[in-house]
């Protein structure tokens, strides 16, 4: 019988969480829901040195801005609870000390400044120093002490690590879900450090084999990064006994700058003028960096566009709600090569989402930015607003600059269009139209767009001429949607009042 799906996003708290990493969580969701497993958070906070106050706050708003909801997890707790590796401290040690003795690891008791002298004695000789198995047995460790030493530098406190023992010329043949069959020679590998005495931690590749094993994980979805460390994964796995049980591994391939040269950096958005996390992150020490949700982006804008950037539908859609695109998920369609990041494309689907959103709802985002520039509209005027400009925004912010004088009216006109219209006969028939205007009792733009046409009809008067001019007059500038439709909302009195105040203020043509 097939496993279950349990699948987990382990971040460590060591920043905010960049997009990539946001990638690799939505996926680890789209597969776990498309599967119909469970989605779990797990915090790997046991490099206390790298650890970020607000981080792991950071993340888990983050996913749920993104409407990702964890099954398990350090806020939604679950049976393997608890999930942040810190408060499981205790687990750790047992699995290392078996590692020891049944040969699969060893103790090394090099101080960190003797390790520095050897590389830099290695520096100096042209040659870089790695732990492995052509040293391990000269250095300070339970391979080369006798036992009774070894005993004796644990009881008085020595400062100890626990290293895996790297096998000899083995070949470690794995399988990636995303790039199929991978062999390494184990004698390119080094002895990583397993636990550590000083803080009584685990280091990330203990921790992070043992909770995959208890939290019963069986697939593990991770960044590219991680690749280099999955001979030691496999090993660590058969070492303790669990290789029938081990997940099965799909790495995620990187995210590329717009350049498309390079892993998208953490520095490369405030560089180029883009967000590179999800949300505004304030570091410790005072550093700000943009987000996309402050930035304006609606998060299924954000999803749908970071769900594409590596994987397809295997169609040509690009427009999938979160439930379509967990319906259409599967790890096959997951490129192997790095997938380039286009800030326009980002800007793309939000306008995209724009456009589909419910006039209501931008009416409500719009409203506190009418505020700002102290505009008391009511609802339903700002939803017709909102409706007449959505279709040419990118983000709620553009509004005002797209639909200012649907509120207030124009002070001041723009020098092309009044030498372009203010001419002629022009500012006349304007005076005439004004007067036609008053006349229509039932104010709505099908009324406004019959009578006003008759009226150009039968005096033979130039459309474009008449109709431009009238922008100009109650815009101030040649941009916007049908006249009829700006006059209708901002009714007959004003509409009446603008037009005698561009006559008022631009004058006879000269
Ligand atoms: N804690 C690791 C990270 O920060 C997790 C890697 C993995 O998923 O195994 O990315």
């Amino acid at each position: 019988m097939d496993r279950r799906v349990r699948v987990r996003f382990a971040p460590s708290p060591t920043g905010p969480l960049h997009m990539g990493g946001v990638r690799t969580a939505l996926y680890n969701y789209l597969f776990a829901k498309k599967m119909g497993g469970d989605f779990i958070l797990r915090i790997e906070d046991t490099d206390s040195q790298r650890f970020v106050p607000g981080a792991e706050k950071y993340i888990t708003e983050a996913l749920n801005w993104c409407g990702m909801k964890f099954d398990e997890g350090v806020n939604e707790g679950g049976p393997c609870a608890p999930y942040r590796q810190s408060e499981r401290k205790e687990i750790y040690l047992q699995y290392a000390l078996q590692l020891v003795a049944s040969g699969h690891a060893y103790y090394a008791f090099d101080s960190a400044e003797e390790l520095d002298k050897i590389r830099a004695d290695y520096e100096a000789q042209g040659k870089t120093f790695a732990y492995n198995y052509l040293v391990r047995e000269s250095l300070q460790t339970s391979l080369n002490l006798d036992s009774e030493t070894v005993q004796e530098r644990i009881r008085n406190n020595h400062n100890w690590v626990i290293r895996f023992k790297m096998p000899v010329d083995r070949i470690v043949k794995m399988h990636d879900l995303i790039r199929g069959d991978v062999e390494v020679n184990t004698s390119t590998l080094d002895d990583k450090v397993l636990y550590k005495s000083t803080d009584s931690l685990p280091t990330y590749h203990l921790a992070n084999i043992v909770d995959d094993h208890l939290m019963e994980i069986s697939h593990v979805i991770r960044g590219e990064e991680w690749l280099p460390s999955l001979p030691l994964h496999y090993l660590l796995y058969e070492a303790l006994g669990w290789q029938d049980s081990q997940p099965k591994f799909a790495h995620l391939p990187l995210l590329l700058k717009p350049t498309g040269k390079g892993k998208l950096s953490k520095r490369d958005g405030d560089k180029m003028g883009f967000p590179v996390f999800p949300l505004e992150w304030h570091s410790p020490d005072g550093e700000t960096a943009h987000g996309y949700r402050e930035d304006g982006y609606f998060a299924e804008a954000f999803v749908n566009m970071l769900a594409l950037l590596g994987w397809n539908p295997g169609d040509d859609r690009e427009i999938l709600s979160m439930e379509e695109l967990i319906e259409a998920f599967s790890l096959e369609h997951c490129g192997k090569s790095g997938s380039r990041f286009d800030p326009e494309k980002a800007r793309w689907f939000n306008a995209q989402y724009l456009k589909t959103k419910d006039n209501s709802e931008l009416a409500d985002l719009y409203q506190p930015i009418l505020e700002n520039y102290g505009v008391k509209a009511d609802k339903t005027m700002v939803e017709k607003v909102c409706g007449l400009i959505k279709e040419r925004a990118t983000f709620v912010s553009d509004f005002w600059s797209l639909s200012d004088y649907f509120f207030v009216a124009p002070e001041s006109f723009e020098d092309k269009a009044v030498n372009k219209f203010w001419k002629g006969e022009n500012p006349n028939r304007l005076q005439q139209l004004r007067d036609v205007i008053a006349t229509i009792e039932d104010f709505r733009a099908e009324v406004l767009e019959h009578t006003i046409h008759s009226w150009i009809e039968q005096n033979q008067y130039p459309m474009g001429q008449i109709m431009n001019t009238f922008r100009l007059a109650i815009v101030g500038r040649s941009m916007g949607p049908s006249m009829m439709e700006i006059a209708e909302l901002i009714g007959r009195d004003q509409t009446i009042q603008r037009i005698n105040s561009a006559l008022d203020k631009l004058g006879n043509p000269a």
